[in-house]
């Protein structure tokens, strides 16, 4: 199995190339035709596996066809659960997607706002965001949610570890309805099921 036949482009082909991938792993084998193909997936993947750019590398070539996003708006929603997660999201955002006209931001708690709502004018491609900053972003509409088409919850478990239900629930319901969704997380407790049951439309499912 290679990345050329998992449907992948030649930009992002190139890009993977240069980090010395030499052929897709477990996670991404099956997550990278599912979302190229629209579908929203359901993933059991720890730390280690390849998950980032299983969904990194085909939500970069979804995106790559489609307008720049607008001011304040963002097309692609990457939500993390802390910084330090969002910030290497964020690099790999930026690395895979280099050849691309792809824009990407990454907004987190703990640093001023005002450098991010700056950056939110221009808008985002790709936002990666740990869930408090970004409904603080949203409550003060420096960041729109209206044109968002991919909603990724990476290391949803987590999330829910460190008590951010609620701002997830809140956001979810602030998302356009027409949406792709991912869920990446390292276990599939109840409380994940219950979770994926209101976010998740005929899921694929993987476990590696
Ligand atoms: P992750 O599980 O997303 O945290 O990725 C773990 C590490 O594996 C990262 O350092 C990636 O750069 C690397 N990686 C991701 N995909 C591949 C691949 N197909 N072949 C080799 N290394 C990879």
């Amino acid at each position: 199995m290679s990345f050329a036949s998992l449907g992948l482009s030649a930009p992002i082909l190139d890009a993977v190339a240069k980090q010395g991938y030499e052929k897709p792993s477990p996670i991404q084998e099956k997550a990278i035709p599912a979302i190229l193909e629209g579908k929203d997936v359901m993933a059991a993947a720890q730390t280690g596996t390849g998950k980032t750019a299983g969904f990194t590398l085909p939500l970069l070539e979804r995106l790559a066809g489609g307008r720049p996003a607008r001011s304040n708006h963002v097309r692609a929603l990457v939500l993390t659960p802390t910084r330090e997660l969002a910030a290497q999201v964020g690099e790999s955002v930026a690395t895979y997607g280099k050849n691309l006209r792809i824009s990407s931001a990454v907004v987190f708690g703990g640093v001023k706002v005002n450098p991010q709502m700056l950056r939110m004018r221009k808008g985002a491609d790709v936002l990666v965001a740990t869930p408090g900053r970004l409904m603080d972003l949203h409550s003060q509409n420096a960041v729109k949610f209206r044109d968002i088409e991919i909603l990724v919850l990476d290391e949803a478990d987590r999330m829910l570890d460190m008590g951010f239900i609620r701002d997830i629930r809140k956001i979810l319901a602030l998302l356009p309805k027409e949406r792709q969704n991912l869920l990446f997380s390292a276990t599939f407790s109840d409380e994940i099921r219950e979770l994926a049951k209101g976010l998740v439309n005929d899921p694929v499912e993987i476990d590696v």
